[in-house]
């Protein structure tokens, strides 16, 4: 069955292209990121030259790759999309770059997951719209440098600090997205209805937003999963009441918290008596994967102040005993 809160796009998650936003005064939120980028993107406009490299960085599906779409449009230039991942040699970044236009963007996305030897090549790229290539081998393996035109690279991660330095300091604009307040993800549920022809009142689109967990691409999932509830069991218009149901029915809670989220905050209380429990132990417990945890559940469960992190594992807080209404023993805290 289709995950709701796992982070990472999914197949399923296709239709959203439809809903992402175009220009920078149709993205919602994160006012502080657009208002430096729109500066940046004007002074490079009328100098024209390529917008300093960008680094963006925030948990999975606050709007990172749409950002990045957004500042190629707003720059008038092509975007190039790609992944970490993707890039498994030198030669196929090389191949990227010398194929990219004057001033055009190149989106790196998981840019934490570059292999060191391609991340290497990106050093003069970045610095010196260069390639430092190498021909032949062994004696009479010769360097040559090859120019590239001029161009942006925006990398995305959801670890900042799993960056190597060298790489992070040669973005000149480093901008972190927040989750969103409710009040932004009402506009986006409400745009994103309008888009797909969705009736809802208002009530019901801040149901959803209450329980998107502050992130564009989960609210937009969770819209698509009320319609269907609302167009079987009323007449197709999304209620608070409709949603607060439909939710319910896919054990999403009153904060967004799943499943997950509520297994995995129970175990750190029963299993290990409320913790501190290395994150290793706990993925294991709970047979998730590590980065799932630390990329995708532990950040919100951070923001809503249900878990601290030590230097000896995660605790879980008052208020997440409060939330899953258990009492909490004193004398141990
Ligand atoms: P990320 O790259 O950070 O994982 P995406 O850029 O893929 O996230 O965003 C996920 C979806 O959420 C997009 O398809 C878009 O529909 C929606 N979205 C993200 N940010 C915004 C925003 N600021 N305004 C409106 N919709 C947004």
């Amino acid at each position: 069955e289709e995950r709701i809160v796992i982070g990472e796009e999914q197949s399923a998650d296709q239709w959203q292209y439809s809903l992402r936003p175009r220009y920078l005064h149709e993205y919602i939120g994160q006012d502080k990121v657009k208002d430096n980028l729109s500066i940046f993107v004007q002074a490079a406009l009328s100098r024209k030259e390529a917008l300093d490299h960008v680094l963006l960085y925030g948990p999975p599906g606050l709007g990172k790759t749409t950002l990045a779409g957004i500042i190629a449009n707003e720059m008038g230039v092509n975007f190039r999309v790609t992944s970490g991942p993707a890039i498994e040699r030198a030669g196929d970044l090389a191949a990227l770059l010398t194929n990219l236009g004057e001033k055009d963007v190149l989106f790196i996305d998981e840019i934490h997951r570059l292999s060191r030897n391609v991340e290497e090549v990106l050093y003069s790229a970045m610095e010196d719209f260069a390639l430092d290539i190498i021909i032949g081998k062994g004696p009479s393996a010769r360097s040559i440098r090859l120019d590239i035109a001029p161009f942006t690279l925006i990398g995305a991660t959801t670890k900042a600090g799993a960056l190597a330095a060298p790489l992070r300091d040669r973005f000149g604009v480093i901008s972190r997205l927040e989750y969103y307040q409710p009040g932004a993800l009402i506009h986006i549920i409400k745009r994103a209805a309008e888009i797909l022809n969705i009736a809802i009142e208002e009530r019901g689109a801040l149901e959803i937003a209450r329980r998107s967990r502050g992130t564009p691409r989960i609210a937009n999932r969770l819209l698509k999963r009320v319609r269907d509830y609302a167009q079987i069991t009323g007449d197709g218009i999304i209620t608070d009441a409709i949603a607060d149901q439909a939710l319910a029915m896919l054990e999403v809670d009153k904060l967004g918290l799943d499943e997950i989220d509520r297994t995995m905050l129970l175990t750190i209380i029963e299993k290990f008596g409320g913790g501190p429990v290395g994150v290793d132990t706990l993925a294991a417990a709970i047979s998730e994967e590590t980065d799932t945890i630390e990329d995708v559940y532990e950040p919100y469960l951070l923001q809503l102040g249900f878990i601290n992190r030590t230097p000896r594992g995660r605790v879980a807080t008052l208020a997440a005993y409060k939330h899953l209404g258990i009492p909490m023993k004193t004398e141990e805290k």
